[in-house]
């Protein structure tokens, strides 16, 4: 089932997300949505509180950038990059921190040059509450980097200089209101309901 994904200004984004333990409802179910959704909004990572949901909980599927396109060469490596991250956390960030052009299925039709350092260490938990420990670099970092500030109350959009963010709040606000077109659900705080 493909949940509706909660646009920039629900304070769900703003918060820092809880812990869940394997009792938490129909976890499975809702992981199957999650990736379904995600597919369905072509989005490469997908966090709970996208979907409503404060607790620490996200998805990533990186292979669409396994592929070749027509600017760049596919990394290969990312292929079978299909990951749940549960309760997961970030033991460090090191090495150069590079620029990469970031967008949020939350925040639709904004797409910026972010800088994050370039590999990471992360601790979690797997679908079936098994601990893993693991280094990624490039753009598997990137990707879990992205969706772990979700679980934070973080948002790419908070990285942009002062000047860049005046910039873009007009269309932000856009995006709270609900006047944006999209080819997936969204909810948006402050639509207007009726005609
Ligand atoms: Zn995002």
């Amino acid at each position: 089932m493909k949940l509706p994904i909660v646009a920039y200004g629900d304070p769900v984004l703003r918060k820092k997300a809880e812990e869940i333990d394997e009792d938490y409802p129909d976890l499975r179910g809702l992981i199957d949505n999650m990736f379904e959704t995600m597919y369905a909004a072509r989005g490469v990572g997908l966090a709970a509180p996208q979907v409503g949901l404060p607790i620490r909980l996200f998805v990533i599927d990186a292979s669409p950038f396994a592929e070749d396109d027509e600017d760049e060469p596919g990394d290969p490596s990312l292929q079978d990059f299909k990951k749940v991250f549960i309760n997961p956390i970030i033991i460090e960030e090191t090495g150069e921190k590079w620029a990469f052009n970031e967008g949020c299925l939350s925040i639709p039709d904004i797409n910026e040059d972010i800088v994050r350092p370039e590999h990471v260490l992360i601790n979690y938990l797997d679908e079936n509450f098994e601990e893993h420990e693991v280094g990624l670099s490039g753009l598997a970092a990137r990707i879990v980097q992205h969706e772990y500030d979700h679980i934070e109350g973080k948002l790419f959009v908070d990285k942009l200089s002062p000047l860049k963010k005046a910039m873009l709040k007009g269309k932000l606000d856009a995006i709270t209101k609900g006047q944006v077109k999209v080819s997936y659900r969204m909810k948006f705080p402050q639509q207007k309901k009726g005609k």
